[in-house]
């Protein structure tokens, strides 16, 4: 049996460069080497809600944004079927049986969902529906029987949790769900970028991110913008490259190449590192660098992007019939569930 992926992203906002090289990226290339059963991308409506309830009317409109971002960046909507997570209510009755299979404790200890409840200032106001939602990744995740899930490094906590979820369900029931895999990017700056602040990861929610359907003005003045080394004040002092977002972007988008095409004075990255950090080179020319590289790499998208912008009908279309057909799958794994837990009354000969 070839590899089932699922992999999607809330729509709380446009796609940014963190979810391009934390995600995206590794499914276009899977897209491309085109060696699996099926593959899924959720827009995960539902997921947004819970911590959106009171503007559903951003998750609505960025649900159509978010997938405009997938096609641009390359997404072919015939290879992958791109579905909104609401549209399959198939998901939320899996999500059910499954909140019986996890501990409050157990949820409590999520070290995302954690820092994502700090970040958002809950406190006593933390809706039900937020402390689950790892829950109810496991059920889209266990729905497709999905073995691979690209995506970056804060979704660990949720595939570990899926992977306990499937086991206890296989343990206490039946031997139905395969253990899905997590697959990362390869370079370690992409597995969490960092925001153009230097903060925290680049995210939706903190407002901290360069997007991929960003104008080149835009792109430009956020380049200029970056947190570089606040102790790099002249020319001739020497800088620090770490926790330098200038240089983790350079890390996760700069190859020999770039160098070759915008920067020829240095072979690459290593050489323009350790000049920095010596003195003697200004932060204006790493962002002007910085800018080169990703005017070339998000023009494409957004031209691409602003072609599918004048077919708005036809995605959600493409939408309306994947949504059927992810519901026959995840609709067959409810009946292997309840056949497992014996809740199949009409069905015993099954
Ligand atoms: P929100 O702030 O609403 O949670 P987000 O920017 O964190 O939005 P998500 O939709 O939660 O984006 O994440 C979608 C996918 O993109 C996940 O697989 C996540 O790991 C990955 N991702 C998000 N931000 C980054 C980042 N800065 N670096 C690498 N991967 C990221
Ligand atoms: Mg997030």
């Amino acid at each position: 049996m070839g590899k089932i992926i699922l992999t999607g992203d809330r729509p709380t906002g446009n796609l940014h460069i963190g979810h391009f090289v934390g995600s995206v990226q590794n499914r276009l290339k899977l897209q491309e080497q085109g060696d699996f059963e099926k593959f899924y991308i959720m827009i995960a409506d539902t997921q947004a809600m819970t911590d959106n309830a009171d503007n559903p009317d951003k998750v609505r409109k960025n649900v159509i944004e978010v997938a405009l971002d997938y096609l641009g960046a390359g997404i072919d909507s015939k290879k992958v079927n791109m579905f909104i997570q609401s549209q399959v209510p198939e998901l939320a009755e899996i999500t059910m049986y499954f909140l019986n299979l996890v501990t409050v404790s157990r949820l409590t200890r999520n070290p995302t969902v954690k820092d994502e409840i700090k970040q958002r200032g809950f406190n006593a106001s933390l809706p039900v529906g937020f402390m689950c939602y790892p829950i109810s990744q496991a059920s889209d995740i266990l729905a497709f029987n999905s073995t691979c899930v690209p995506v970056g490094e804060d979704q660990l906590p949720m595939i570990e949790q899926t992977r306990e979820i499937a086991r206890t369900f296989n343990h206490t029931y039946k031997e139905i769900f395969t253990l899905p895999e997590p697959l990362l990017p390869d370079n370690k700056t992409c597995l969490r970028l960092v925001g153009t602040d230097g903060s925290l990861k680049m995210s939706k929610s903190a407002g901290n991110c360069i997007y991929l359907k960003d104008e080149p003005d835009v792109i430009k003045t956020k380049v200029m913008n970056c947190y570089t080394d606040s102790n790099h004040i002249k020319i001739s002092d020497p800088g620090k490259v770490e926790g330098n977002v200038v240089f983790a972007y350079l890390d996760a988008f700069a190859t020999d190449e770039s160098f070759k095409k915008y920067l020829p004075e240095y072979k690459n990255l290593t050489e323009l590192k350790n000049h920095y950090k010596k003195g003697g080179l200004g932060d204006v020319k790493i962002k002007m660098f910085l800018n080169n590289i990703l005017q070339e790499t998000l023009e494409p998208i957004r031209k691409r992007r602003k072609e599918y912008e004048k077919n708005i009908d036809e995605i959600y279309s493409m939408l309306f019939e994947n949504a059927k057909k992810a519901r026959e799958v995840a609709a067959e794994t409810i009946e292997k569930m309840k056949s497992a837990m014996g809740l199949d009354y009409y069905h015993k000969s099954l």
